[in-house]
């Protein structure tokens, strides 16, 4: 039956401004790094991308190695698209990334002009698109020169391939350095997209000032945690859970009993909140303005569901912070 978004869908989400810049962000943005490969049921995969429209979620990540196998999950994403979102393609951002390891030899990985301007093209192939909205540098590569990799982002917008550009897990001095070669090219740099969770929280040691002063947006990923900041490994660790798939990037030996008794102390103050914990752990990513977007994986429709109510209640009292704070330096 032919998909028909939701009429209310922009009632149901706030945006956020991406830097200085024209676009404005959904608070919540919807990755597909997981749980739309080749091994995972495209039912599901479906649904929850029609679910995060429907919710107002304008904007989906992909990159050229998601899936597995690599590639897949913009080959299944292209399908999806050109059933259901063709004819909302002009309400969408949708972004790819190239950087890490996508075909063996010596041009297929990291930050050289010919990976990356070749990388895109496979990329807008595999989802059937014209050009995407977003396009990263997936992570630094410190043995190419800067200037290279920006001039292939530059040219890439040149062609007409991508609207804006960004980069991802780059240091501040490598942000600042590459804002300004971007600067000078006239292109037009729209994003960091760096790793940002109550865990793992090294931005907050001038990255986020860094962004703030060139005037880009950010958008966190793993914002959960990859679903450790959840109450899903509370009471061990469910068959099908990340942490228990094979080749899942989520090792269950990581899943400590000490974490978990981290993990439960904060849930108890999500739930004092009246919040689950992957509630309480977006909205406490979104309480600082400078944070764009939470970029949160699914692999289901009730996890998406669960993890919009976090905007409901995205302020927190000094209290609340502080004992948030106790737990996570313990
Ligand atoms: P999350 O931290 O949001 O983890 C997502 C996983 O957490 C889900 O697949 C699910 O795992 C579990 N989960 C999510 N919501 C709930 C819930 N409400 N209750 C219980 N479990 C839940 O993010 P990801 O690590 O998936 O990263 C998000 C996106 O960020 C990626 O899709 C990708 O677009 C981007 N990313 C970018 C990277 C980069 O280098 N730039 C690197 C990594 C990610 P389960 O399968 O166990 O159900």
């Amino acid at each position: 039956k032919e998909y028909l978004a939701s009429e209310q869908r922009y009632e149901k989400m706030e945006y956020r401004r991406c830097g200085k810049s024209g676009i404005l962000l959904p608070l919540l943005s919807l990755g597909l790094w997981h749980n739309f490969g080749d091994r995972d049921d495209q039912k599901t995969a479906r649904a929850i991308l029609r679910s995060a429209f429907d919710n107002g979620i304008t904007h989906f990540d992909l990159a050229n190695n998601y899936g597995p196998p690599y590639g897949s999950a913009e080959v299944n994403f292209g399908k999806i698209f050109k059933e259901d979102f063709a004819k909302y393609r002009d309400e969408l951002l949708i972004s790819t990334k190239a950087g890490w390891d996508m075909w063996p030899g010596p041009y297929g990985n990291f930050g050289s002009r010919k990976y990356l301007i070749s990388s895109l093209d496979q990329s807008l192939k595999r989802m059937g698109l014209d050009y995407v909205d977003i396009f990263y540098h997936h992570r630094p590569d410190p043995d190419t020169p800067l200037e290279e990799t920006m001039g292939a982002l530059d040219q890439i917008v040149r062609q007409g391939k991508a609207l804006y550009v960004g980069v991802s897990q780059y240091s501040p001095e490598d942000t600042l350095r590459a804002a300004n070669i971007l600067k000078e090219l006239g292109t037009p740099f729209l994003i960091h997209q760096p790793r940002y969770n109550m865990l793992d929280r090294w931005v907050e040691d001038g990255l986020l000032n860094t962004l703030e002063q060139i005037g880009i947006g950010s958008i966190v990923f793993s914002p959960l945690e990859q679903g450790i900041l959840t109450s899903k490994y509370l009471d061990g660790i469910p068959a099908n859970s990340r942490a228990a798939i094979e080749g899942g990037y989520l090792d269950s030996s990581g899943i400590t009993p000490s974490l978990i008794k981290k993990v439960k102390q904060l849930n108890e103050i999500a739930n004092s909140r009246n919040q689950s914990l992957a509630q309480m752990a977006v909205a406490w990513l979104l309480k600082d303005k400078r944070i764009t977007s939470v970029l949160v994986g699914v692999s289901n429709v009730a996890q998406l569901e669960d993890n919009l109510k976090a905007i409901r209640n995205i302020s927190f009292s000094s209290d609340e912070l502080e004992e948030i704070e106790k737990v996570l330096v313990s």
